[in-house]
């Protein structure tokens, strides 16, 4: 069952390529899978060089998906092969899929698209997930900060999430900016 990658998932993925320095040079083969979401695998041969290979649902591809592979083959690249081209100063990306939903979120608003799979979110934010996407983005790059002396900095990440879907959701109408006037009568 060879299915083509039709032409919207090509550029979908080569634009997401453009984010990831790391994965510059390399070759990654993309597949399609059925199952509801994707994959991504290295697998080590001796004497050369992993071959990297995601597999994706075509169906409604977001970039969220396609940052979320990707930034697997980078944790995976990460262990033990020195990952001296990645952006933003971090050294590696710790494993773990809440990890890589993060680090796939702080990368670049291109990957919040859609709600990442595996961090808790209140259901409210995934429901009005673009009214919330930039704040927890930015709350995804905190997050990485204070892992530098925070070990649990996932859970005060998911702790954060839940403070900002009890403030309500973002991005006001604007008639409620408008500052009341004072009553010059
Ligand atoms: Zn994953």
């Amino acid at each position: 069952m060879k299915k083509r990658l039709t032409r919207r998932a090509r550029a979908m993925i080569r634009r997401s390529l453009t984010y990831f320095p790391e994965l510059q040079g390399k070759s990654i083969t993309v597949g399609y899978t059925r199952a509801h979401l994707g994959s991504a695998v290295l697998s080590y041969r001796r004497e050369s060089e992993p071959r990297l290979v995601i597999r994706l649902k075509v169906r409604k591809l977001t970039y969220q998906t396609i940052g979320h592979e990707l930034t697997h083959l980078v944790q995976g690249l990460g262990r033990g092969h020195g990952n001296r081209d990645s952006p933003f100063g971090w050294q590696s990306i710790p494993s773990g899929e809440k990890q890589c939903d993060i680090w796939t979120l702080a990368r670049d608003p291109l990957f919040c698209d859609d709600t990442p799979t595996y961090l808790r979110l209140p259901r409210a934010m995934r429901e009005h997930w673009q009214d919330y996407a930039e704040e927890v983005r930015k709350l995804s790059i905190a997050a990485i900060k204070k892992r530098e002396n925070l070990r649990l900095y996932i859970r005060w990440f998911e702790g954060e999430v839940r403070k900002l879907a009890k403030v309500g959701r973002r991005k006001p109408a604007p008639e409620q900016l408008v500052l009341p006037f004072p009553d010059w009568e």
